[in-house]
């Protein structure tokens, strides 16, 4: 338990997508010969920052996606899958650290749950600032196994000539009450983050590894971006173990229902 630490939610705005990338749910996502004309559902891809200040430090849990997401995600392909374009001027990363009164040298460190372009899309406003950014080794490592300018959702330009230091199986108290646990599946490296709060009690930051509650379950719910399905599986498992034993608030990494009902920053956070 951590005395003094508070956890603020920054809301970034939303990608917008087709469903099916999100939840590969037979009935839903996938169209059956009886509703097979109907249109793809496209939906809300909500994206988040969480701020977590600490007596001995202050993080920031990723960093959501650039202000220039079209030019720069345009060697992907991915930008017309999903567009960042529900997002006004005071949702973006750099606007919502303004408003709670930072700039990116106000930062201690920068942890990142993984190395896709929607949560690593502003690492580089933390280049040349004392603030420490940070990953797991596995995610590290295959970031730097791929030629050319992108994989996936992996893109280099977001994590090119920084410097990243590493952690590796689950770590606890990184800061007072700050702790990662690792998550794959969604990628090599994927992080979740518990912070436990003396009033709120244990929080749990899912990122990827768990997109929404509707991929929660249970039954769980894969998407179309799982690097491998069985540790994708077995990580939300851990999470469910892990959050019925703390009796967590789950904090799902893409939720659009789920991120109106937290308490978000600037005017909210958790203690
Ligand atoms: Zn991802």
């Amino acid at each position: 338990m951590a005395t003094g630490t508070t956890v603020s939610i920054l809301p970034c705005g939303a990608m917008s997508t087709d469903i099916t990338w999100l939840l590969l749910a037979p009935g839903r996502a996938m169209r059956t010969r009886q509703t097979k004309d109907q249109p793809a559902e496209w939906v809300d891809c909500p994206t988040h920052c969480v701020l977590v200040d600490t007596p001995d430090g202050r993080l920031l849990w990723d960093t959501s996606c650039p202000r220039d997401w079209e030019e720069r995600w345009a060697p992907t392909g991915l930008q017309d899958f999903f567009p960042y374009d529900k997002v006004s001027e005071e949702e973006y990363l750099d606007s919502r650290l303004k408003q709670m009164g930072l700039s990116p040298g106000d930062l201690d460190y920068v942890v990142f749950s993984h190395l896709h372009f929607d949560h690593a899309g502003n690492a580089q406003l933390f280049k040349d600032t004392n603030a420490k950014l940070v990953c797991s080794e596995k995610e590290h490592e295959w970031c730097n196994t791929f030629d050319g300018p992108f994989n996936g959702a992996h893109l280099k330009a977001d994590f090119a000539g920084l410097t990243f230091e590493t952690v590796s199986g689950d770590t606890t108290d990184f800061l007072p009450g700050v702790s990662f646990i690792q998550t794959p599946g969604h990628t090599p490296g994927s992080m979740s983050m518990r912070v436990d709060l003396p009033e709120t009690g244990t929080m749990i930051f899912t990122a990827d590894a768990v997109y929404m509650g509707a991929s929660y379950g249970p039954p769980t719910v894969p998407a179309a971006i799982v690097n491998n399905l069985e540790q994708f599986y077995s990580s939300v498992e851990k999470i469910r173990g892990l959050a019925e034993e703390t009796n967590a608030t789950v904090v799902f990494g893409h939720d659009a229902n789920q991120i109106h009902e937290l308490r978000t920053a600037p005017e909210g956070n958790y203690r």
